[in-house]
């Protein structure tokens, strides 16, 4: 029987994260770690891994920084000068920017950076495996799970067994801790997929991200180092199937026709993957011995690009609970530090998720009523300042209480 103080089901981006935060090279009172994940570890980080990018936010950074892992992301992250929002049909002339958030809407700074996942992931992994406090399992499939008395212990299907004081779930979205918990989640389908790829332009994007907002859904083109744009390319999900079994010529032709000439000739430079689309919320964040942290508590449409910067979000508050319970000398799975855990994440995960399922609802819609409603709305925003900065501080994640680490310090 494995023991750890604490068990980390997952070893994506939010269970390293957490694994870092708990028991990587600046944690200030590092505890016994350990991460089991299905796949290998190793090969997500040779392999182009989930082939998305992230928008990472000022505080998801400050946070990255105080992890000790920003540095060597820094080479990788392209910082993101501008965001222009249009609604218009593809392959339109013209495409007005209804709202256009700049340098001047945070204080002279980029809003955030983009980042490829794989290089996120390749710093969180190294700062994991550099960490004596920290032991990597990867190849092993958690089959069965009992929470408490006292203890959490998981089964692989290979038979190895395992027990902590506490599992953090970072099991993604069909989180098998959270099912074998009975933990049920609130949520719908979007019937879209956001299909993810990579391209290279002949022409420099200058650090500006895109939306366009097209009749099945969001098209985004986000700034990429060296001439390149990572893509979010929403589509009903009969579409999306359609389109991924393109050639690769077809695909770039309709690909083309969506993203418009400005940038020059276009080169897919990337795998294509696409995602379902959904909205979900777990009807609890905890159970007895267990939290759920990033996609195995909440997953939102990517519209904003929050997702990750979520989960980095409850892995900041877990941290921060657990280091605070265990300068006390107490238990980090007890109910209280779980509750705290919960009480500090609940209400910031609503408002984004229904924030972002508002932002979707509108815009992912041909209907000519609602496009000049939201012309109209997305006009008045752009205009208004006020409102401009308290939207930016909001998705920033600079609201509420801040825990330690998005503040950039150590716990
Ligand atoms: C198209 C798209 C674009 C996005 N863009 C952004 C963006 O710009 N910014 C942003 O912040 N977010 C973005 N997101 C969201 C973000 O990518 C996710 O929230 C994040 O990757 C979730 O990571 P995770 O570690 O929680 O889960 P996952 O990546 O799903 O990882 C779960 C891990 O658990 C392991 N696992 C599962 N079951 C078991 C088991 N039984 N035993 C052992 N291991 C197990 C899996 O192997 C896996 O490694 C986007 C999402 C999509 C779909």
């Amino acid at each position: 029987m494995d023991k750890a103080d604490i068990l980390i089901a997952g070893a994506a981006l939010n269970g390293l994260a957490a694994a870092v935060a708990l028991a990587g090279p600046r944690a200030l009172r590092p505890l016994d770690v350990l991460v089991l994940d299905q796949a290998d570890p190793g090969k997500f980080a040779r392999d182009s891994f989930d082939g998305r990018a992230s928008a990472i936010t000022h505080s998801s950074r400050r946070m990255l920084e105080a992890l000790g892992v920003w540095d060597e992301i820094a080479v990788h992250a392209e910082p993101m000068r501008d965001i222009i929002v249009t609604d218009a049909k593809p392959g339109a002339a013209a495409r007005p920017a209804l709202l256009h958030f700049g340098e001047e809407d945070h204080g002279g700074q980029a809003s955030a950076h983009m980042v490829e996942n794989r290089h996120l992931y390749a710093a969180l992994l190294d700062a994991a495996q550099a960490s004596p406090n920290i032991r990597l399992q990867g190849d092993t499939r958690i089959s069965s799970y009992s929470f408490g008395p006292g203890l959490a212990r998981v089964t692989s299907a290979t038979g190895g067994e395992a027990q902590a004081s506490l599992l953090i779930a970072a099991d993604g979205r069909a989180s098998p801790a959270r099912k074998a918990a009975g933990i049920e989640t609130y949520g719908w389908s979007y019937d879209q997929s956001g299909i993810v790829t990579t391209v290279a332009h002949e022409r420099p994007h200058g650090g500006r991200a895109e939306e366009h907002f097209l009749p099945s859904g969001p098209f985004a083109i986000l700034p990429l180092p060296q001439n390149r744009s990572s893509l979010v390319w929403t589509e009903r999900a009969e579409d999306a199937r359609r389109i991924m079994a393109l050639d690769d010529e077809s695909f770039l032709a309709e690909l083309s026709r969506r993203f418009g000439g400005h940038l020059g000739e276009l080169k897919v430079v990337g795998p294509r993957h696409a995602y379902p689309l959904s909205m979900q919320i777990a009807q609890s964040f905890i159970g007895e011995r267990l939290a759920l942290i990033g996609d195995a508590a909440h997953v939102i449409h990517p519209i904003a690009g929050l997702g990750f910067n979520l989960g980095l979000r409850d892995v900041a508050a877990l941290a921060e609970s657990i280091a605070d319970a265990v300068t006390l000398g107490l238990d980090p799975g007890s109910a209280s530090v779980l509750e705290a855990y919960a009480r500090w994440r609940r209400f910031d995960t609503v408002m984004t998720a229904v924030a972002t399922d508002g932002l979707t609802r509108l815009f992912s819609n041909d209907n000519p009523g609602l496009r000049a409603i939201r012309g109209l709305g997305l006009r008045a925003a752009g205009s208004l300042g006020a409102f401009k900065g308290f939207f930016m501080r909001e998705a920033a994640g600079e609201t509420g209480r801040l825990p330690k680490l998005l503040q950039g310090e150590a716990v």
